[in-house]
């Protein structure tokens, strides 16, 4: 059965000569390194419930090219309960790490690469299907964790791939050659791809005409030749090279270690690409991956405030303050909110619908919905998490403060609450109240899977306002009402000649 075990998925990373910079410099093995290693271990995480008999029917699925049993982090979204279903692993997944677990970018690449190829092919008679099709059973064989990279760093802002002064700043083709091509450029904000075995590389933005060379889409190799990785700071970092409990999440980090990773003139043989200058279809490339991930949210988000709501509420109960019923009601509201993304990211995948390829899109206009409501709730479930867990999460000392005794005795007593918890229950909480409500935390909510506006534009696209419009003019002018009923007169429709509703 193709699962691989998480002590598997570590050593085949070990097996890998992936060349990455953390903290600026070069690291020789980044399954070593501290300041990935909780990565890491989170993506285990996602190999490990794959193997729990009481997960499987979330964890797993049948694959549809084999009919064998597969993790659904390399599965094809076959109807609305498999969309479903990936959004419960999601809040499982969170429950299970409190945070983010990196492997849904590559799904959701790999879901709107099968689309798209499948439409090229309809349009151009092209042969992209069939040979992505092979690049995805060898995925779902070897279980592979799998990046999706889609942000370009996208130079000045107001201008197309091909305005720029510096014409790298989207990734391009810098060279067809008969046996593939060679790639230049960076992405962005690259989730989890400094611990993948492949990079998914798919156009971040719709291009024109004039742009063929930026319309790439491509299966690179972690490892490959030309490809680096430069690890971001995130909010505490330097914490995970000390040790101890300041690192908040100590066993799974803060978000999902994202890098910038560079493409050097990479050269990516033809049997692992995808698109090459179908502009036409970058734009829907971009919404189909933007529109599934948006959905998850609700799921990943979910299952992280699940922990936070826990943390927070074992807090009140360490400080005394757990049955008093405006804390109560605060804590409800926590709850409230974050089970409102979750019904809407649950309502997204099962109003799903089919596309041309015989896939499953979610609802589009539930899926920005739970994006834009998570910009939102992230934030207000963390601030009740503050309120309610008191400002010693901004001002406490450093846990080695607890060990020294010189001072040890002064900051167990001073810090010490309910006596029925032990002082460093109360400093772990807060450390991890503290490191999941950071600026990190939160900006990766606000930005993650596209900014708010990108939400709300496409909201207002969706939402049909003229269709709106036309219900309202039924509702107020309609004639249709049953015979007989002392209903008031109503006021005709004027003339469309004299009144329009079109702006
Ligand atoms: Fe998955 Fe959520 Fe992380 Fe995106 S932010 S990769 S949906 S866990
Ligand atoms: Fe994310």
């Amino acid at each position: 059965m193709p699962l691989k075990t998480p002590a598997e998925y570590v050593d085949s990373l070990r097996n890998m000569k992936i060349r990455a910079y953390v903290g600026g410099e070069f690291v020789d093995s980044v399954v070593d390194h501290p300041s990935v290693a909780p990565h890491i271990n989170t993506v285990a995480k996602t190999y490990e419930l794959a193997h729990v008999p009481e997960h499987e029917d979330v964890m797993t699925a049948i694959s549809h090219l084999t009919g064998e049993r597969i993790h659904r982090y390399t599965h094809i979204f076959q109807n609305a309960d498999d969309l479903i279903k990936k959004i419960q692993m999601l809040r499982l997944l969170g429950q299970a790490t409190g945070t983010c677990f990196q492997r849904c970018v590559g799904l959701d690449a790999l879901n709107a690469m099968y689309a798209v190829s499948y439409e090229i092919d309809q349009a151009n008679s092209t042969n992209y299907h069939a040979r992505f099709r092979d690049y995805l059973g060898y995925v779902q064989r070897e279980d592979l964790m799998l990046a999706g990279a889609m942000t370009d760093p996208k130079g000045h802002r107001a201008k197309k791939p091909s305005e720029q002064e510096d014409p790298d700043q989207f990734v391009r083709v810098v060279e067809q050659r008969s046996d593939g091509v060679v790639i230049r450029g960076a992405k962005l904000h690259n989730t989890g791809g400094i611990n993948s075995h492949e990079i998914l590389v798919l156009p971040g933005t719709g291009l024109v005409a004039g742009e063929e060379q930026y319309a790439i889409a491509c299966a690179v190799p972690a490892d490959a030749e030309g490809v680096v990785f430069i690890f971001g700071r995130q909010s505490n970092d330097s914490r995970k090279l000390e040790g101890g409990c300041d690192i908040g999440n100590t066993r799974f980090g803060v978000v999902g270690g994202e890098a910038m990773v560079v493409f050097d003139d990479v050269f990516v043989p033809t049997e692992r690409v995808f698109m090459n200058g179908e502009i036409e279809h970058c734009a829907t490339l971009v919404n189909y991956f933007a529109t599934w991930h948006r959905a998850n949210y609700g799921g990943c988000k979910g299952g992280n405030a699940d922990v936070l709501i826990g943390a927070t509420a074992k807090m009140t109960r360490i400080l005394g303050t757990d049955r008093n019923a405006i804390v109560k009601d605060k804590l409800i509201e926590m709850i409230h909110r974050n089970e409102t993304t979750y019904a809407s990211a649950i309502g997204s995948s099962a109003l799903g619908y089919q596309l041309p390829c015989g896939s499953f899109m979610v609802d589009p206009i539930l899926a920005n919905t739970v994006k834009q409501n998570i910009t939102r709730n992230v934030y207000e479930i963390g601030r009740l998490s503050h309120d309610l867990a008191g400002g010693f999460l901004a001002t406490m000392p450093d846990s080695k403060s607890f060990d020294n005794p010189e001072i040890a005795d002064w900051v167990r007593k001073y810090y010490g609450a309910n006596p029925e918890y032990d002082v460093m229950e109360r400093i772990r909480f807060g450390r991890y109240i503290e490191n999941m409500t950071s600026v990190t935390t939160m900006v990766e909510a606000m930005h993650g899977a596209g900014s708010p506006q990108a939400q709300r534009i496409s909201m207002l696209g969706q939402a049909d306002i003229e269709g709106k419009i036309e219900m309202a003019n039924k509702v107020i002018y309609g004639t249709d009402d049953v015979a007989g009923l002392p209903l008031p007169d109503v006021n005709p429709k004027p003339d469309a000649d004299e009144v329009s509703d079109k702006t």
